[in-house]
C-alpha cells in the first residue's frame, strides 16, 4: 500500500465571478522509503499540491490517501493532528520562532504530542545532533546562519519521527554550500529509511532525489526514476 496516494486530484479558486483550475486532475502514489522531487515552472501548482500533500488543504474533487486513511473530506479539526502526526514541515523561510532556542524550537511537535519536559529536551538534542548542530543547542534562530536555521528546521521536522518529511524549496534561501550540506542531510535520513517529498525549482536538488515528478499547468507531464549510477 502507499504512502501517500493521489486520485485525480483538482483544486479550483474561485477569483470573482471567474474560477480558476490550478491542479486538473492529478493522480500519484509514493511508496515508504522514497525520495521525490516535485519540479515545475512558477505558477504551474506545485505549491498547491504541496498545501494538499502536507494537509494544509484538501482536494476538491479528488481523493488523498495518507497512510491508509481517507483525509480528503476532513475538516481542520481531524486535519490537524493529522498532521502533526504524519508530516514533517522544512519551508523556504526556516519558519523558526525568534524568542525560542533551537532546542525549544525543535520541541515544539513533541510538546504538541504531550511528551513530558525533560524527553522533550533529550529528544531535541539528539535531532540537532543528527543534524550537525550537537554544539548550537541553545542559539536563538537569529545567532545561526541560514544553512544552521534550515538544519534546525529539518531537526524540527523530524523530531516526532513522521512517516513523511514534505519540503518546500528548502534550498531557495540558501547558499551553494548549505544547498549541498542540506542535500547530504536529506540523502542521510532517506538511506536511514524516511520518506521525503521535496518541492524544487532546483535541478541540484531534484538529482538527488530518487524519483522526480514533473509538473506543468496542473497535469503530471513526468515520472522518472534517478539514476545515479
Ligand atoms: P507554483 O507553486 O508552482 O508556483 P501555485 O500552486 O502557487 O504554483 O499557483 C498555481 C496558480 O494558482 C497560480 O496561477 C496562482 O496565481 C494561483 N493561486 C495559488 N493560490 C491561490 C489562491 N489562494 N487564490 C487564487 N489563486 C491562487
Amino acid at each position: 500500500m502507499p504512502l501517500i496516494e493521489l486520485q485525480a486530484v483538482e483544486k479550483s479558486y474561485k477569483m470573482g465571478t471567474q474560477t480558476l483550475h490550478v491542479l486538473k486532475g492529478v493522480s500519484l502514489a509514493i511508496n515508504q522509503g522514497d525520495y521525490v522531487a516535485i519540479v515545475g515552472p512558477s505558477g504551474s501548482g506545485k505549491s498547491t499540491l504541496m498545501h494538499i500533500l502536507g494537509c494544509l488543504d484538501i482536494p476538491a474533487p479528488g481523493r488523498y490517501v495518507l497512510a491508509g486513511q481517507d483525509v480528503s473530506k476532513l475538516k481542520e479539526a481531524r486535519l490537524a493532528p493529522i498532521r502533526r502526526q504524519h508530516i514533517g514541515f522544512v519551508f523556504q523561510s526556516f519558519n523558526l520562532l525568534g524568542t525560542l532556542n533551537a532546542q525549544e524550537n525543535v520541541a515544539l511537535p513533541l510538546l504538541y504530542q504531550g511528551v513530558n519536559g525533560r524527553r522533550q529536551r533529550e529528544r531535541a538534542k539528539d535531532a540537532l545532533s543528527l543534524v550537525g548542530l550537537g554544539d548550537r543547542l541553545h542559539h536563538r534562530p537569529n545567532q545561526l546562519s541560514g544553512g544552521q536555521q534550515q538544519r534546525v528546521a529539518i531537526a524540527r521536522a523530524i523530531v516526532a519521527d513522521p512517516p513523511v518529511i514534505l519540503a518546500d524549496e528548502p534550498t531557495g534561501n540558501l547558499d551553494s554550500q548549505s544547498g549541498q550540506d542540506l542535500l547530504q542531510i536529506f540523502s542521510g535520513l532517506n538511506q536511514a529509511g524516511r520518506t521525503l517529498v521535496v518541492i524544487t525549482h532546483d535541478a541540484e536538488v531534484a538529482r538527488h532525489a530518487k524519483r522526480v515528478i514533473e509538473i506543468r499547468d496542473g497535469r503530471i507531464v513526468g515520472d522518472r526514476e534517478v539514476s545515479h549510477a
